[in-house]
């Protein structure tokens, strides 16, 4: 980090008001170095080209934690998108013939360049998403690692020699790449939804155009930057982004498109799913949660509250707060519905409400803050209405409950208690900084209210009871199941859902099985000599 940055970092202990105008500079500071850096890149890019959109229409890129402009980017449609599948069409002939080794290369020297500009990454994050800086510098450090990982694993696509049943035949399986892969991804991580993806297409020897969403597409167009440095051959990685039903529906329509995989809202994903029906496309989607966390009575209430706060710095690290607050709440995985035992409720709301009021939001430039804005209006409305629903069915607010008095997107973090499941905030995925306290009385209870739900992506449980951690953890209907822990992602293990959270799964060994055709060789009639 610069002496400058440093420097404009302390001068943000000011005034709501002043800080803001601080900001201000500073985001420009921050902009303009990336821009000498070459890092900030305002084209879309097509066969290895950067690119307008055809009739030269733009769209503005704004910073949510100030409301001011970064970059009017292209607004591309189906022009575009028809001429970035095609350079991937073209270019997927030498990438896929390509050894593992060659591809593995490559891809391993993204990363080291992805991690060399690990910080000018994370303050474009921040910048354009508003995340507080250290987790921008997280979601940089924990989207590269599938970089890294599929670097290697490009090495290890196996196939398989199944025993005949005749003398005569031998039977083999061939992992082959499944072609050209569509990828859109949503604005709440806007390196790491892309990375999960691009990781592992590449190293099967696909090629990819992404579609980054056009509130967060700048993240983007700087890791496909540092991806042409590294020497990704032109056309391999593409990037568009501007009409997103068009450029989806484009995509859809090929038959040269193979692959679709999307991140983002459930309702998309149904429709992505129903479109890739006319092609027979295959299909992954990482969708909506809606995730509970069951603290019961024998949970370690430190393991469970851990990590709330010391005074001297408000980050935030573990457990249900981080899992609950962490991107503002903005994340698939957030803590959605906290269930609390009877016995230990009080207990645990009152240690609760006293880590959450001491997060400290702000520009997440400014040292010390912990939650950032939210992405824009529509993300502060869909809160207000679900504690309007919640308050009028009879829940309590505990701490916060409104708009922050910085303005614009701000919303104070927020605690209800005696919250039920009649209540909108129990079904729907509130995406913003609004923890639900529900109280239970038994084990059977708490999985019912847990699986009451159509989304099944993540679940977290608190308990020291290890028949009890097993029990539940096998009852759950969800993908992912954390158990005394809240912040569990990481590169190598598998990510995905049950129900309508998704399809397939991203990370780990498991991950390269999404962008793999299976081809089953039967070699017949053998002489023998
Ligand atoms: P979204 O509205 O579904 O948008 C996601 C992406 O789809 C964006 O790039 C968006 O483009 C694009 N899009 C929108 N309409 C489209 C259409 N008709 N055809 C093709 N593409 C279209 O979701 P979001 O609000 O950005 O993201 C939040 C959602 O993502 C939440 O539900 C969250 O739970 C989910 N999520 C899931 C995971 C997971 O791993 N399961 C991870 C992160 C987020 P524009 O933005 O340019 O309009």
């Amino acid at each position: 980090m610069s002496m400058m940055l440093r420097m404009a970092l302390r001068s943000c202990h000011l005034s709501p008001f002043m800080r803001l105008c601080r900001m201000s500079t500073e985001a420009s500071k921050v902009s303009s170095r990336l821009s000498s850096l070459g890092l900030l890149r305002t084209q879309g890019l097509i066969g290895g080209k950067w690119s307008d959109a055809h009739d030269r229409k733009t769209l503005k890129v704004e910073n949510p934690a100030t409301g001011e402009l970064i970059a009017d980017i292209p607004f591309m449609g189906r022009k575009e998108t028809t001429d970035a599948i095609s350079a991937a069409y073209n270019a997927f002939h030498s990438w896929s013939k390509l050894t593992g080794s060659e591809r593995s290369k490559i891809l391993r020297k993204w990363y080291d360049l992805l991690i060399s500009h690990k910080e000018d990454l994370g303050q474009l994050i921040t910048l354009e998403q508003g995340k507080p800086l250290q987790e921008a510098n997280g979601e940089v450090g924990y989207g590269a690692a599938f970089i890294e990982f599929y670097a290697e694993e490009a090495k290890r696509i196996y196939g398989d020699i199944i025993p005949p049943t005749s003398a005569d035949r031998r039977l083999f399986v061939l992992k082959q790449p499944v072609g050209v892969v569509g990828a859109i991804t949503p604005w709440n991580f806007p390196f790491a939804m892309i990375t999960r993806k691009v990781g592992p297409a590449l190293a099967c020897g696909c090629t990819v155009v992404v579609k980054p969403s056009e509130l967060t597409p700048l993240t983007a167009l700087a890791a496909a930057e540092l991806g042409l440095q590294a020497g990704i051959p032109p056309g391999v990685l593409n990037v568009v982004m501007g009409n997103a039903p068009e450029i989806g529906d484009t995509l859809l329509a090929s038959s040269q498109v193979r692959k679709i995989t999307f991140t983002g809202s459930t309702a998309v994903g149904k429709k992505l799913m129903a479109g890739a029906a006319s092609t027979v496309k295959k299909v992954s989607l990482e969708l909506g949660g809606n995730a509970p966390v069951i603290v019961f009575d024998d949970a370690e209430l430190d393991v469970a509250v851990k990590g709330a706060v010391s005074s001297s710095s408000s980050m935030i690290s573990f457990t249900i707060i981080a899992a609950k607050f962490r991107n503002s709440g903005q994340t698939c995985v957030c803590a959605n519905r906290i269930l609390v035992q009877e016995g230990i409720y009080d207990q645990f709301a009152n240690a609760f409400a006293k880590g959450v009021e001491q997060l400290q939001v702000g520009n997440g430039f400014a040292e010390g803050v912990a939650q950032g804005p939210l992405i824009n209006q529509a993300a502060v409305e869909k809160v207000e209405s679900h504690i309007h629903d919640a308050l009028s069915k009879g829940a309590n607010v505990i701490v916060g409950g409104k708009r922050h008095s910085l303005g614009l997107t701000f919303y104070e973090p927020t605690v209800i208690g005696n919250v039920n499941t009649e209540m909108k905030i129990s079904r729907e995925e509130v995406f913003g900084p609004v923890a639900p306290l529900f109280r239970f009385r038994t084990e059977q209870e708490a999985i019912e209210i847990a699986n009451n739900t159509n989304a099944g992506l993540a679940a977290y449980l608190y308990t020291t009871n290890i028949s009890r951690l097993w029990r539940v953890s096998e009852a759950l209907e969800y993908g992912i199941v954390s158990a005394n822990e809240g912040l569990f992602s990481t590169e190598v293990a598998p990510f995905g859902g049950f129900k309508e959270s998704g399809l397939g799964r991203e990370g780990s060994k498991y991950g390269v099985d999404e962008y793999l055709e299976m081809k089953y060789l039967c070699l017949g009639n053998l002489k023998s000599a």
